[in-house]
């Protein structure tokens, strides 16, 4: 036999040819391959099911101490540490996995993808992974979370997670996504990120600038009572239904130039300390900005309001 190997790892292939997508290292996009493939990155889940989970743990180290799968010492092992483009069926997951760095370039969860209350000490690289089930990241740390071109198919779920620097950059979330209660302590960058269903940062507080520059919100964006330690960046972000900044705080400055409010747009008891920018904004039904306090003047150059806008009244 010539070579049988995989065409993209190069170890032993595993069942008959296929072709699928990988994230490609030389082109850095999505791109179709074809060959032969091993186990962890045939395609074919079903067939593979039982088998590609066995063979995961037993060459994961797991002599990790305080997680139930952990894969800690990336750098003393030889065997799995980078999960770039492996296709993972339905099965375990890795809850409460302690990872050095994560690389799942391009990988494509079957099932649900469970990283619930795992650690990731360094990066957690899933730049253009796919998610087809839901993505459980409760609780879980990631020293840089890197999500870029990321498709979410299912139910998104990273309450109460702590990221440092955070990109979702075109990211693409068709079910609801839950960010509430998320630490993010470096840049959190949501740039042209697009939302299908509902997208929840109720109690979110991001440290860095958060920049949800051109941003698509298809269904209700709560961001009530998130706060914002650096710039808050909606510009030109679209929400097609309500959007809520109730009790939201803004430490600096917030920046709504052009962002377009189809439904609803609540500023309830919000507070902006530094400038606001909402000129060329478009608010197609209700503003409501009862109780909220500017510290600065607000700029509403050029601002279209379908209904009159609900302001506190002027103090004397
Ligand atoms: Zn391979």
């Amino acid at each position: 036999m010539g070579k049988n190997l995989c065409a993209i790892c190069g170890r032993p292939a595993w069942g008959a040819k296929a072709e699928r997508e990988w994230w490609s290292p030389e082109s850095w996009k999505r791109d179709l391959v074809r060959g032969p493939f091993c186990i962890y990155h045939h395609p074919d889940h079903e067939a593979k099911k039982e088998e590609f989970w066995r063979i995961l743990a037993e060459n994961l180290d797991v002599w990790a101490h305080e997680s139930p799968f952990g894969i800690t010492n990336g750098f003393l092992d030889t065997t799995l540490k980078d999960f770039s483009n492996f296709v993972f069926p339905e099965g375990r997951g890795f809850p409460g996995a302690s990872f050095q760095i994560g690389y799942f370039l391009g990988a494509i969860f079957n099932g649900d993808a469970d990283f619930s209350g795992a650690r990731f000490a360094g990066p957690a690289e899933f730049r253009g992974a796919e998610f087809r089930g839901g993505a459980n990241f409760l609780g879980t740390s990631l020293g840089l979370g890197v999500f870029r071109e990321a498709r979410f198919g299912g139910d998104v779920d990273f309450r109460e997670a702590r990221m440092g620097a955070a990109d979702f950059v075109w990211a693409r979330f068709c079910g609801p996504a839950s960010f509430a209660g998320v630490e993010f302590l470096g840049s959190a960058k949501f740039v042209l990120a697009s939302f299908k269903s509902t997208a929840c940062f109720a109690g979110a507080s991001f440290s860095g600038e958060a920049e949800f520059i051109g941003s698509f919100f298809y269904d209700l964006a709560d961001f009530t009572e998130a706060s914002f330690g650096a710039k808050g960046d909606f510009r030109m972000a679209n929400f097609y239904k309500r959007s809520l900044f109730v009790r939201a705080r803004f430490s600096a400055e917030a920046g709504f130039f052009g962002t377009s409010f189809r439904k609803l747009a609540d500023f309830s008891g919000s507070t902006l300390l530094g400038e606001a920018d909402f000129s060329l904004a478009k608010f197609s039904r209700s503003a409501i900005f009862q109780g909220a306090e500017f510290r600065q003047k607000p700029d509403f150059t050029l601002t279209k309001f379908g209904r009159n806008p609900v302001f506190p009244a002027e103090k004397g």
